[in-house]
């Protein structure tokens, strides 16, 4: 068993795919009044079922006080 944990502790398999709710947060700050803007765009679907969004991909938000919209290009 220790050999395993041993050989286990590289830190090489911990890195996955981010998180969607990382990329785009269903609800930001608004830049212009401090108001809550709400996600607009919906998340794709891969054909495995998951859901999410990547970077590249163009966001909408829209701000429940100023009624701006917000275009976001997810890092
Ligand atoms: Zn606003």
């Amino acid at each position: 068993m220790s050999d395993y944990s041993e050989s286990h502790g590289l830190g090489h398999e911990e890195q996955q795919q981010p998180e969607s709710t990382e990329l785009a947060p269903d609800l930001i700050v608004c830049v212009d009044c401090g108001g809550i803007c709400h996600l607009l765009t919906r998340p794709y679907v891969e054909q495995d079922g998951s859901q999410g969004f990547r970077p590249g991909d163009i966001v909408a938000y829209r701000c429940e006080d100023c009624l701006d919209r917000w275009d976001i290009e997810l890092e």
